[in-house]
C-alpha cells in the first residue's frame, strides 16, 4: 500500500497517451490524479480501509480510456497489445473482491459509454444490450416496456450489465429466474488479441463445451464483454410477500428445501439466523417462540402465485412455521438496493460479506462451524448469516462479518484470518467458495483447492489468449505480472 501523496509524486504520465487519445478522443482519456485515485479501487473492503487512511490500495492506474463502442474498444485492445500495456476493464467498480484493482499501473478501460439497449425482441423474449449499461437504467427501461430481466442484485444501481456477467452474479429474484448464467443466452467480446468473439443467442446448442461460459464469470481475464443478449420476462401481475417465523434454524432450512424440492419457485427466499432475525423482528410477538425469520415472495400470474403460496404454506406449517406480520417484508422491499456497509466503514469498523454455496446436507454444519471459528478471531467480532438464492440441491449461505475498530495492520490480518476459516470450512464440508461475488484478487488463495486441475485448464487458456499477461493479471487464481504489487498481509498467509 502506498500513501496517496507518495503515489502521486511517483506518478509519471505515459508518453503514449496522445496516441491513445487519437483512438478514443482526448476527452475520453483521463490522466489527472483525482481520476486515477477514483479508479485505483473497487468496493472490496480492503480497498475501502486504504481509502479511509488516504492510501492507494495497490497502485494508481496509468490512465483511464473510455471507448465509445466495440470497434473503438477493439482498437484500444490492439494498441495495448502492441505497446505491452496491461489493462483492466471497468464496469461500475462495485465488485467486492478486488477484480478491478490495479496492481501494476494498468490502463483502466471504462465501458460506461457502451450503454444502449440495441434490441428488445418481444417474440423471442430477449433483449440485447451493450455491456456498460448501468443495471438500474437497464431494468427501468425494460420496465417501461412492460418487462423485467429478473436479475436484481442489491447493487443494481451501482453495477453494469457486463459486470453482472463478468462476475457470474446473482440477483435477489434468482430462485425464480436463475443466476446471470441462466439469463444470458448470447454475447460478444473482444479477445486480448483484438478479435471479436460472438456467441449467437439461441435457445440451446450441442456443439462442444459452452464457449459462452468461458466469458461468463471470467472477470475480464479472457476478454472484454461488449454486448449481451438476455432473457426477459413480462412484469408480474402480482407479487405476494409472506413473512414466516420458525422455531429453529433447522426447521426453516428444511421448509425451504422441501419447497424447492416440490418444484415451487418463489421469486424471493430469505432465511435469517438468530443474529440477523433479531433486529428485523423486534416487537413482533410471533418471534418470541419462533425466533427465526424467513421472507418469501411469490410472483407472476395471479392464480399461479396464489397457488404456489398456498402449497408453500402447507410445507411451512408441516415444519412448525407460521405466517406473521408483513413489516419485515415491507422493510426489506423498501431497502433492498441499499448498502449497509458505508455507515460501519465510516465509523472505523471492518465490514465484509462472504457468500458460499453448500448442499442442504452440509449447510447446518457449515453455519455452525464457520460461526464458531470466525467469532473466535477477535473480541467484538460480529457474525450474521442468511440463506437466499435457494435451489433444490442446496443454497447460498451469505455471511456478514464485522471487526471492531483497531489499528489498520492488525485489522487486515484478522480480516484475512476470518476469510481463511470460512473458505477452508466451506471446502472441507463440500461447498463452493463463492456463490455470486466472483473470485477477483482476494479469493486467489483458495482457487487451487476449489478448482483443482481445472485451474490449470484456465491458466493454459489464459496463456494462449493473452501470452503477455496483459488482461486483468493476477486475478481469478491465475498468474500475475512479475512487478505487480502483492497485497497479502505479512502475517497469516494461508
Ligand atoms: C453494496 C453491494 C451489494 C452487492 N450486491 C450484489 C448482489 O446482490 N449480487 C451480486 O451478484 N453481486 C453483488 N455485489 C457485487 C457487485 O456489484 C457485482 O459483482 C457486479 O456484478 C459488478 O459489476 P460492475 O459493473 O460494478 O463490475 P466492476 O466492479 O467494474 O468489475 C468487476 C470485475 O469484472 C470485470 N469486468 C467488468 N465489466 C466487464 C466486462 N464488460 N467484460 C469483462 N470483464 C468485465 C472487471 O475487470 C473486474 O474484474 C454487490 C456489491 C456491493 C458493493
Amino acid at each position: 500500500m502506498t500513501a496517496l501523496r507518495a503515489a502521486a509524486a511517483a506518478h509519471r504520465r505515459p508518453d503514449w497517451i496522445p496516441a491513445l487519445a487519437e483512438l478514443v478522443g482526448e476527452a475520453n482519456v483521463l490522466v489527472e490524479l483525482p481520476d486515477l485515485w477514483v479508479y485505483s479501487r473497487d468496493r472490496a473492503p480492503y480497498a475501502t480501509y486504504h481509502v479511509r487512511d488516504a492510501k492507494v490500495p495497490a497502485t494508481l492506474p496509468c490512465a483511464v480510456a473510455c471507448p465509445a463502442d466495440a470497434a473503438e474498444l477493439a482498437e484500444v485492445v490492439r494498441f495495448t497489445r502492441q505497446h505491452r500495456i496491461p489493462l483492466i476493464p471497468f464496469g461500475a467498480g462495485s465488485g467486492v473482491l478486488g477484480g478491478a484493482l490495479p496492481l501494476d499501473r494498468e490502463l483502466m478501460v471504462d465501458l460506461k459509454r457502451l450503454n444502449a439497449i440495441l434490441e428488445l425482441n418481444e417474440t423471442d423474449g430477449t433483449v440485447t444490450v451493450q455491456a456498460g449499461m448501468n443495471g438500474g437504467q437497464f431494468e427501468a427501461a425494460l420496465n417501461r416496456r412492460g418487462y423485467t430481466c429478473g436479475h436484481l442484485p442489491q447493487s443494481l444501481y451501482m453495477s453494469t450489465v457486463g459486470g453482472w456477467a463478468a462476475c457470474r452474479g446473482a440477483g435477489q429474484n434468482s430462485t425464480r429466474f436463475g443466476k446471470i448464467e441462466d439469463i444470458v443466452i448470447g454475447l460478444a467480446a473482444i479477445l486480448p488479441d483484438g478479435r471479436e468473439l460472438r456467441v449467437r443467442p439461441v435457445a440451446r446448442r450441442a456443439v462442444g463445451p459452452s464457449v459462452r461460459d468461458i466469458l461468463i464469470g471470467s472477470e475480464g481475464v479472457f476478454g472484454i464483454i461488449t454486448e449481451l443478449t438476455l432473457r426477459v420476462w413480462r412484469l408480474p401481475e402480482l407479487r405476494l410477500g409472506v413473512v414466516l417465523a420458525f422455531p429453529s434454524l433447522q426447521s426453516g432450512l428444511d421448509a425451504l428445501r422441501t419447497i424447492m424440492q416440490h418444484e415451487l419457485r418463489p421469486a424471493v427466499v430469505r432465511l435469517y439466523d438468530r443474529e440477523e432475525s433479531a433486529p428485523r423482528t423486534h416487537g413482533i410477538a410471533a418471534f418470541a417462540e419462533r425466533p427465526f425469520l424467513a421472507i418469501l415472495e411469490f410472483s407472476g400470474a395471479r392464480r399461479l402465485a396464489e397457488v404456489e403460496r398456498e402449497l408453500a404454506m402447507e410445507i411451512v406449517a408441516a415444519h412448525g412455521g407460521i405466517q406473521t406480520d408483513d413489516a419485515p417484508y415491507l422493510h426489506w422491499q423498501q431497502h433492498r438496493y441499499e448498502s449497509y456497509s458505508p455507515k460501519w466503514q465510516t465509523d472505523g469498523y471492518a465490514m465484509d460479506t462472504i457468500e458460499i454455496t453448500g448442499p442442504w446436507s452440509a449447510l447446518p454444519a457449515m453455519h455452525e462451524r464457520i460461526r464458531r471459528e470466525v467469532l473466535g478471531v477477535c473480541e467484538g467480532m460480529h457474525f450474521g448469516t442468511h440463506w437466499s438464492h435457494v435451489y433444490p440441491e442446496g443454497a447460498c449461505q451469505y455471511m456478514t462479518l464485522r471487526l471492531p475498530p483497531m489499528p489498520h495492520d492488525r485489522m487486515l490480518v484478522l480480516h484475512r484470518r476470518a476469510w481463511d476459516l470460512a473458505e477452508r470450512a466451506c471446502l472441507e464440508l463440500g461447498g463452493s467458495i463463492s456463490h455470486h461475488h466472483g473470485a477477483g484478487l482476494f479469493r486467489n488463495p483458495w482457487l487451487r483447492a476449489e478448482l483443482g486441475v481445472g485451474l490449470e485448464l484456465l491458466q493454459a487458456l489464459k496463456d494462449h489468449l493473452d501470452p503477455d499477461t496483459l488482461f486483468v493479471a493476477g486475478k481469478l487464481g491465475l498468474r500475475g505480472r512479475p512487478g505487480a504489487v502483492d497485497i497479502e498481509p505479512t502475517e497469516d498467509r494461508p
